[in-house]
């Protein structure tokens, strides 16, 4: 398997895992980029959220994010989730994964 977050989530590698459920996981990345920055993914590997069938998935991810957001005390402050898909967007890692940025103020995109 050489997919590095499959490997967090089988435990072959480490992770500062803050949540998981029977299909989905987040954990902390590793070059943070806002005092909160974990990142919320299925267990299973969709490479990107292009390849997507089960739409419902996306909501209880971004279910999660949000939650996790609370729970981190941005909920209220506000916050900014982003999901890469594809060369063009930077997406580094192809397994479907969903950004939750808080904690600071955040530029505007470009
Ligand atoms: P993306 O560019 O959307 O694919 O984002 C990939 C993210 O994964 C980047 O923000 C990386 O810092 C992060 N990342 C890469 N390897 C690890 C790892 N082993 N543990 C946690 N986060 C990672």
């Amino acid at each position: 398997m050489d997919c590095i977050f499959c490997r967090i989530i089988s435990g072959e590698a480490p992770g500062e895992i803050v949540y998981q459920d029977d299909e989905a996981i987040a954990f902390r990345d590793i070059n943070p980029q806002a005092p909160t920055h974990i990142l919320i993914m299925p267990k299973s590997h969709i490479p990107s959220i292009a390849e997507v069938e089960d739409y419902g998935l996306v909501g209880r991810l971004v279910n999660i994010a949000n939650e996790l957001a609370k729970r981190e005390g941005v909920g209220e402050r506000g916050y900014r989730l982003v999901i890469n898909s594809g060369p063009e967007s930077g997406q580094e890692v192809p397994h479907l994964h969903i950004h939750l940025l808080g904690g600071r103020v955040l530029g505007r995109l470009g």
